[in-house]
């Protein structure tokens, strides 16, 4: 079994691009995480077990976690934007003595630093200098600790190999990463991920889209959630292609950034591809697929961009407990993809459906609560006994806490999260159904459905729409119209027209922040 490492091939060809600015090639990657890996095994850094990273997406970011994670210590990437109140949640939830954090940021006495402060915990400044990653230590107390200036290592000395061998001392069940969900249902939870846990995942991932050398992720996704380290940067470095990492997503710059890049694919939540329908197609680039995760992608929304940007639209079904990718569509040459599912289960991963009393396992086309078995699952929360009581069935399944049902030829559907599927006097309603109906009125850019309290059948559904730019609908019309789609129980009593919805961080919409804000409301 390979340990998660840092040994890549050392080549000319290009690991990560920065549109604007350098393009770093494996070697120079190498000997920067190399750079790193010597200054953080001396210092204060030396002998800690876990440091928290609150870099944005790039270089920095890149190499830190890289010598981190070969070094043996536990890498947590944290979203830099967090305030002081989470910062304090997740330092403590973690407990980290050391943040890793952009240059600039210590005189700068933002949240994090006063964080930490309280916390005791190190601010180490990360910065891109030149030709090499480097780190000034800021002590608990403000003085400046260490300051980076070692020679970096020779590139030479660092083996000649592949990201996923191993360099020696394998200890694959160490834990290489602790991530948070996304805190869609509650408070984020957090999730330890080993070796090989991320080894399978970037496993899984480059065969399901057959990534090679020449492949060219474009990766805006966050870093600090599986969706765009594990499915988008490590899955690319893994197969010695080129990540092209924009500091965040900018629609502007998308398709200038990409084909400047050579970029093949990029990964994203389906908010993020609404807001690229409103871009104009590529001129000219090698993009190969268009890969959508992490929330429902509605098969309206799936069908617009095919058309618009000519190439297949992968949709795949991921979580953190389980380093990413579950399900997923396949490219052309493995079998189609459908619209309105997640796919076919991935190939070292069982996926099956559980009954919700005693935990039988259902066949095909019935509806029941998803859950997973393999070498890409964690192993249990940190710091959570609850929770993993709960999290694990007595086959050793992890139940997903998401309802679905495979079809006859295997492909999953999604039904909806459990916890916020509707029951309206007994009868159950998809949330992820109705979104995916109501987004394909032409009036509509996003839509989200919901649960509410009633006293008369327990629960109805409404529902808050924003509409496209200058669109009109009135409520009274569009119910008319959902009516025609769908049985007249499951069109929502009431329609709020909206200016934005709720997102975390990663671009999820927030059911449940909506439902709670429209439940006191009087009709
Ligand atoms: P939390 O667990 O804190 O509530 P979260 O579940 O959103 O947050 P993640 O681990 O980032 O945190 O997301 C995993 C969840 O995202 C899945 O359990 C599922 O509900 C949803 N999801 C992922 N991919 C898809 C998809 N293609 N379609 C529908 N839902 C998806
Ligand atoms: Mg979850």
């Amino acid at each position: 079994m390979h340990t998660f490492n840092t040994a890549f091939k050392l080549n000319a060809a290009p690991a990560v691009i920065l549109p604007g600015g350098p393009t770093v090639s494996y070697a120079q990657l190498a000997a920067m995480v190399a750079h790193l890996q010597t200054m953080f095994a001396a210092g204060p850094i030396a002998g800690q077990s876990s440091v928290a990273m609150a870099l944005p997406n790039g270089l920095e970011f890149t190499a830190a976690f890289l010598a981190v994670v070969a070094n043996g210590m536990i890498a947590s990437p944290l979203n830099p934007a967090y305030t002081k109140a989470e910062f304090d949640f997740y330092l403590q939830d973690l407990n980290t003595r050391v943040i890793l954090v952009p240059q600039g940021t210590f005189a700068a006495n933002g949240p994090i630093v006063q964080a930490a402060k309280d916390h005791g915990a190190y601010v180490v400044e990360v910065a891109y200098r030149g030709d090499r990653v480097e780190y000034v230590v800021f002590g608990k107390a403000g003085e400046v600790a260490r300051s980076g200036g070692a020679a970096p290592l020779s590139v030479a000395t660092r083996p000649a190999a592949s990201v996923a061998q191993l360099a020696g001392t394998s200890r694959p069940d160490d834990i290489a990463l602790i991530l948070h969900t996304s805190g869609t249902t509650g408070r984020p939870k957090a999730v330890p991920l080993t070796h090989r846990n991320l080894l399978q995942s970037m496993d899984n991932i480059a065969q399901t889209y057959s990534l090679t050398p020449r492949d060219r992720s474009y990766v805006v996704m966050p870093l600090f959630h599986v969706h765009g380290l594990i499915g988008a940067l490590l899955s690319t470095l893994y197969t010695n292609g080129a990540a092209i990492i924009p500091p965040k997503f900018s629609a502007k710059a998308f398709w200038g950034d990409f084909a400047a890049g050579d970029a093949t694919w990029y990964s994203a939540v389906p908010t993020i591809h609404t807001i690229l329908l409103n871009t104009p197609p590529p001129a000219k680039t090698k993009i190969r697929f268009i890969r959508s995760c992490s929330a429902a992608l509605a098969p309206v929304t799936l069908a617009r961009l095919e058309e618009k940007f000519g190439v297949p639209v992968l949709e795949a079904y991921a979580m953190t407990e389980a380093a990413h990718q579950m399900c997923l569509n396949p490219l052309a040459a493995q079998g189609p993809h459908k619209a309105g599912t997640v796919g076919l289960a991935q190939g070292a991963i069982e996926v099956v459906i559980l009954s919700a009393e005693g935990d039988q396992v259902l066949g095909r086309g019935e509806v029941g609560e998803i859950a997973i078995r393999g070498e890409n699952v964690t192993r249990g929360y940190l710091n959570n006994p609850a929770a993993n009581a709960e999290a694990f069935s007595q086959q050793g399944y992890f139940r997903t806490g998401d309802q679905g049902k495979f079809d006859s030829e295997g492909y999953l559907t999604i039904t909806g999260r459990i916890k916020e599927l509707i029951n309206r006097g007994g009868e159950k309603i998809s949330p992820i159904e109705l979104d995916g109906l109501m987004l394909a009125h032409p009036a509509v850019g996003e839509a989200v459905s919901f649960g509410v309290e009633d006293a008369k059948y327990g629960q109805v559904v409404q529902a808050a729409v924003v509409l496209k730019k200058g669109a009109s609908l009135s409520e009274k019309e569009f119910q008319a119209y959902l009516r025609k789609k769908v049985a007249a129980f499951k069109v929502p009593e009431r329609i709020y027209f909206v200016e934005a919805l709720p997102k975390t961080a990663t671009g999820k919409i927030q059911r449940r922040i909506i439902a709670q804000a429209f439940v006191a409301k009087p009709k």
